[in-house]
């Protein structure tokens, strides 16, 4: 049971699940936030910051590039605390 069947006239990016997605800029470009209630995160993710796993239960956040075409197709899922380090670890600052 694929999902053969695109519906191309209705291309719909961000689903209306209640959370707020937000656009931050960085100091390696724009990206998409949008914050996961542990109520949601069902699976547990990979977190690139510390890989360390972001447990099912934990509220976390997805980041992806806002600017480039494909960022979307490559999201990724932080600790909140693992992303708002992120800056500041960037060489020389
Ligand atoms: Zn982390």
């Amino acid at each position: 049971m694929g999902r053969k069947h695109r519906r191309a006239a209705e291309a719909v990016p961000l689903r209306p699940i209640g959370a707020v997605t937000a656009v931050q800029s960085h100091p390696d470009g724009d990206w998409h936030v949008r914050p996961i209630s542990g109520s949601v995160a069902a699976k547990a993710y990979r977190c690139p910051g510390c890989q360390q796993e972001i447990r099912p239960g934990t509220a976390h956040l997805v980041a992806w590039r806002a600017d480039t075409h494909d960022g979307d197709e490559h999201r990724r899922h932080w600790h909140t605390p693992c992303w708002r380090a992120r800056d500041r670890r960037r060489p020389g600052g």
